[in-house]
């Protein structure tokens, strides 16, 4: 988390980190006790495989869902919306939208795609608007199912989602209030948190 002068903004990893579990909210952005780096580096390992991916499927994409163009790496920042971050890529398809699109080097599972889902919608209401063209949809690449390809619908529904929960988050940095422990404690037996979480 870092503030402009006026504007606290969040990054959609974060918000990934929230829907495992609000505390982390708390203790990352409120207390500021950082996680430990295992996690990281499942991101730059998938960045990493993504760089030497880009020469190997140059074309891969561009058949399977019509891409005309695509920009690499692309930061983006919304002060309205309170989150910024960056997108491994924006296409633009062939109806004229754009698209995120985002890598994990992770094997697709339907519930770490739920989690997933709500970053590449928010890095979709951030390229829109920054490019200023419709968003309709955006994708996710699992390195590890190869590159499985998941589509998640862009729409009004999914915006209102998106923009409770950075809503939710923006809350507790702002009060410093401690949310409720996870639901799911099987989560906790493996938490870099669990010795100080009561
Ligand atoms: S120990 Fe459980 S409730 Fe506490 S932060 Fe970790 S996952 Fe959340």
């Amino acid at each position: 988390m870092s503030d402009t002068e006026t504007t606290t903004m969040i990054t959609p990893s974060e918000v990934i980190e929230h829907i495992y579990c609000p505390r982390f909210t708390y203790y990352m952005n409120v207390l500021n006790i950082p996680q430990f780096e295992d996690r990281r580096f499942k991101v730059l390992k998938g960045r990493e495989v993504h760089k030497r991916r880009e020469t190997e499927n140059r074309f891969y994409l561009r058949k399977k869902i019509g891409v005309v163009d695509r920009d690499l790496n692309v930061y983006l920042a919304s002060p309205g919306l309170g989150v910024r971050g960056v997108v491994d890529e924006v296409l633009t398809l062939e109806d004229g939208s754009l698209a995120p699109l985002d890598y994990k080097y992770s094997p697709y599972r339907e519930h770490a795609f739920k989690t997933h889902r709500i970053q590449i919608i928010l890095y979709g209401l951030l390229a829109r608007e920054a490019y200023q063209k419709p968003v309709t949809r955006g994708y996710i690449a699992y390195i590890r199912s190869g590159s499985r390809l998941a589509e998640v619908p862009i729409g009004e529904a999914e915006e209102i989602t998106a923009q409770q929960i950075v809503a939710e988050i923006l809350d507790i940095i702002q009060t410093g209030r401690l949310p409720k422990k996870t639901p799911h404690r099987a989560k906790c037996g493996d938490c870099c948190y669990k010795n100080i979480c009561v």
